[in-house]
């Protein structure tokens, strides 16, 4: 088993509120996310439940002519 840890710039835990301490494990069945600070962790599907994250707009970029 491969698991990506990957943490996340700027993301504040909900439990002790420290920055910089989240990281994501890139599960292909269930991603989640952790704190190393306090333990917390959090299943991928929770989060899609309150807030819908990776539904980003494309940007459309006029060129100039
Ligand atoms: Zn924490």
């Amino acid at each position: 088993m491969s698991l990506q840890k990957r943490f996340i710039a700027g993301a504040r835990c909900p439990k002790c509120n420290k920055e910089d301490t989240i990281y994501v494990l890139k599960d292909e069945v269930n991603p989640s996310r952790h704190c190393v600070e306090c333990g917390f962790s959090e299943s991928q599907s929770d989060l899609d439940k309150s807030s819908p994250v990776g539904e980003w707009s494309p940007v459309r970029l006029t060129d100039p002519e």
